[in-house]
């Protein structure tokens, strides 16, 4: 808990100067759900951690004894290689995890709490719920793990992903033109947060949208949307959020 603490103080001090100083929209530090969203960030890892030993530790202890020619071909290769490949590979599987969320009713009702933040800054990529990030984990995860990238790899991967994820949803005016191409940007995952979902339909990917230009979901904006949220009414504290999926739509 103190590492997280320190880790939260750490990244609001290099933040909420950054959105201060180039903002893109004009929005409070501490604007809505600010306080429960840092729940999300001091709580969901607890959760995470249970739903990853439960559901990948089978898998990790399978891909053991399932070592094939390609996976020994892989393992053998240099670390820094094989954190690019794992990286390209947790986007390729990412990207279709989180299109199955937008599209598959169960999961959208996960995801859209994800989506139901009406400012977006830094912290707002951290209101997920845990179950939606165990699943991207494991679509992630499981083919790394069968293809014999090393623990180190794919766990460098995927921290490397999850900070990118903090700058990604900042409220920071940066625009990289034509490498937003190559590289996932503010820029492109604002339209995605669109309140508006014919808006909203596109750019799935995170470190790079190059799947969304292969699978034709790629948009490159050329406004801000005028509104972020969802239509849903979704709950405003933490265990309602984490409870909302699982609830049906009268309740
Ligand atoms: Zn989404
Ligand atoms: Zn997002």
């Amino acid at each position: 808990m103190v590492k997280k603490c320190i880790l939260f103080i750490l990244l609001f001090i290099v933040f909420v100067p950054l959105e201060k100083l180039f903002p893109i929209k004009k929005q409070k530090v501490f604007r809505e759900q600010f306080k429960n969203d840092m729940v999300h960030f001091f709580m969901n890892q607890i959760f995470i951690t249970v739903g990853i030993f439960i559901f990948v530790i089978p898998f990790f202890i399978l891909s053991k004894f399932t070592s094939t020619v390609l996976a020994i071909k892989v393992s053998s290769q240099p670390q820094i290689l094989q954190l690019f490949e794992g990286i390209i590979i947790a986007e390729f599987f990412g990207y279709w995890i989180h299109r199955l969320h937008h599209k598959v009713p169960f999961l959208w009702k996960l995801h859209a709490i994800h989506h139901s933040p009406k400012d977006l800054d830094w912290l707002a990529a951290v209101r997920v719920h845990p179950l939606n990030v165990i699943l991207n984990r494991l679509f992630a995860t499981i083919p790394l793990l069968f293809l014999g990238f090393s623990k180190e790899s794919f766990g460098g991967a995927i921290i490397f992903i999850q900070f990118y994820s903090l700058f990604f949803h900042a409220n920071i005016n940066i625009r990289l033109h034509k490498l937003s191409y190559l590289i996932g940007t503010p820029e492109l995952h604002r339209v995605h947060h669109s309140k508006d979902i014919e808006e909203s339909n596109c750019n799935f990917g995170g470190l790079t949208p190059i799947f969304d230009q292969i699978f034709g979901t790629f948009k490159f904006p050329d406004q801000l949307p005028k509104e972020y949220g969802v239509e849903e009414d979704t709950p405003t504290t933490y265990i309602a959020q984490l409870k909302f999926p699982f609830q049906s739509k009268d309740k």
